[in-house]
């Protein structure tokens, strides 16, 4: 059957008569940067399935048409967020218009359009073990009308974080704010700072872009962090990939040399971010330093508590934030804030704020699995209960894969090799003759540590800090949890035996 062929199904319905369910092999959640991913292997390497995309916008694109504020821009190169199958031919750092067109184009040359139904949010999904089957109840987002599923396999590429609602502190008094008090995940299409005073709470990649673009139109833009983060100001461009144009290399192989060098510079940095974390650090600071001379206090507002790579570090083209602050345009305040007064924030310092417009760059409200509720056999699924496989199966859910990305590498890495590992997947259970799969910790695991999610040592983000306990839980052996290192996993993926015991079909 062709991706976009489904059979009709008579599914029991809970009140009432019976309610046409349309069925695919395969459905994925999602059409940001992880579904339109997987809607491209499951066309490529499984064309026998029968598959949809379950996408809640109106449009494809995810983070990318979500985030509209200015300057939106990826903090990674487009190499390898880029996927492996297409070549990136712009500068690495780009737009959020520029990665959409990326994936517009992979739509329209993989003849996916058809696959994708939009405007659908998915409520819940229900596994049956009678059936082996899934049953997934949506909702047309424009009109309220059910819509019913049903399908063999769920490949979840809902992201990590709630579109609906950024995260913002309850700071106090924040009502008696005269000004306007936006979140970036939200930017008002008419929000006018022209000759503004703005205060940007935070200092993430966010605040990093938004600071510099629109610094030049506003009366002025304070960055205001609580700590520092770590940045790596550089030129957006590849010289690798600049010198091989120069000499006529295809595109395909520019694109697959470039990742390869980025990749391998990105491993040293990580392994020297670890063992040798003083010098990485004063690296990192030398580059600051370089744009705000020696009488700035970079100690103070450029120096993490924390050791390089504990969270994501923001690369900086042309280090544009520094260049704001150098040029007096914009500046940043290092304290914590007291609470809201009428003319913008008190600080603990003392020292008030004052601001027409207040950008809460606070981050994001993490959810696990996109507020879907799930059940398995009439029992409701609370994935904190569950056990990772791999970070992307989890024990007790049959039929189910999850794409998290990578933290320290770019995210669309991990969508090119579950990519690979659902088609393998796929076939072998067709070869079995098996209809469901679960993964289950085998005799030698019973006795394994279960921890949260990520250790926090390695990498502590506040968006997963503050919401862990939602997410399901890590063994102590690497088959056991999202180990985040790319660089092994994609020679350990593709060696996964399929029939370890870890994995129970039936
Ligand atoms: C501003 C910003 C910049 C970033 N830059 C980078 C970067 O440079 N490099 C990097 O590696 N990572 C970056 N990230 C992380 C980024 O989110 C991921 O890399 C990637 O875009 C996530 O893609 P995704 O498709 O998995 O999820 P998302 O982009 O979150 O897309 C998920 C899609 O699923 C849909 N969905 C969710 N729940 C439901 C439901 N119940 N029913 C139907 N549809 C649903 C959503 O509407 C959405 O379209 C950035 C994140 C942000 C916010």
């Amino acid at each position: 059957m062709s991706g976009t062929e489904t059979l009709e199904r008579t599914a029991p319905q809970k009140a009432g008569g019976a309610q046409k369910a349309e069925h695919f092999d395969v459905l994925v959640v999602g059409a940001g940067i992880s579904g339109i991913g997987a809607a491209y292997h499951l066309k490529t390497q499984c064309p026998g399935k029968s598959f949809a995309v379950l996408e809640k916008k109106e449009t494809f694109g995810g983070t990318w048409v979500q985030h509209t504020y200015p300057g939106i821009r990826s903090d990674s190169d487009l190499f390898t967020f880029g996927y492996r199958f297409k070549p990136w031919t712009g500068a690495p750092i780009a737009s959020a218009e520029e990665i959409r067109t990326y994936m517009e184009e992979v739509i329209e040359e993989n003849d996916l359009g058809g696959a994708i139904r939009y405007g659908h949010e998915i409520l819940s999904a229900k596994w049956s073990s009678e059936e082996n089957l899934w049953t997934v109840e949506a909702r047309k987002v424009e009109t309220g009308e059910p819509q019913r599923f049903t399908t063999n396999f769920l490949w979840m590429c809902q992201g990590y974080y709630r579109h609906e609602k950024g995260y913002t502190p309850d700071w106090p008094d924040m009502d008696k704010f005269k000004g306007k008090i936006v979140h970036p995940q939200h930017w008002p299409e008419d929000l006018d700072y022209e000759g503004k005073r703005v205060v940007v709470i935070g200092s993430g990649a966010t605040a990093a872009t938004l600071v510099p673009a629109i610094a030049d139109k506003t009366a002025h833009v304070t960055m205001l962090q609580r700590s520092p983060t770590y940045f790596i100001p550089g030129r957006n461009a590849n010289e690798l990939a600049d010198e091989l144009r120069k000499l006529d290399v295809d595109e395909a192989w520019i694109h697959e040399i470039t990742r390869r060098k980025i990749l391998f510079d990105q491993q040293e940095f990580a392994r020297r971010a670890w063992e040798e974390p003083e010098e990485v650090k004063e690296e990192l600071l030398a580059g600051v330093k370089e744009f705000l001379g020696p009488d700035f206090d970079i100690k103070k507002h450029f120096t993490p508590s924390y050791r390089p790579w504990r969270q994501r570090v923001a690369f900086v083209p042309d280090g544009d934030i520094f260049q704001g602050i150098a040029s007096g345009k914009a500046s940043v305040v290092t304290d914590e804030i007291e609470r809201f007064t009428e003319k913008g924030i008190l600080l603990k310092s003392g020292e008030e704020l004052e601001a027409d417009i207040i950008v809460t760059a606070t981050g994001f409200d993490l959810c696990v699995m996109g507020d879907i509720k799930f059940e398995v056999d009439g029992k409701p699924l609370d994935f904190a209960d569950t056990v990772t496989y791999r970070g992307m199966m989890f024990t007790g859910v049959p039929n189910l894969l999850w794409v998290f990305g990578y933290f320290r590498a770019s995210w669309t890495l991990r969508v090119d090799l579950m990519g690979d590992f659902v088609a393998r997947l796929l076939k072998h259970m067709d070869q079995k003759g098996a209809k469901k799969v679960t993964v289950a910790l085998r005799p030698e695991d019973k006795d394994m540590e279960i921890l949260p999610w990520i250790d926090p040592e390695d990498f502590n983000p506040g968006y997963l800090m503050r919401s862990m306990h939602l997410l399901p839980k890590r063994g102590t052996k690497r088959d056991w949890q999202h180990t985040q290192d790319y660089w092994k996993e994609k020679d350990e993926l593709p060696q996964i035996d399929l029939d370890d015991a870890a994995f129970v079909y039936e």
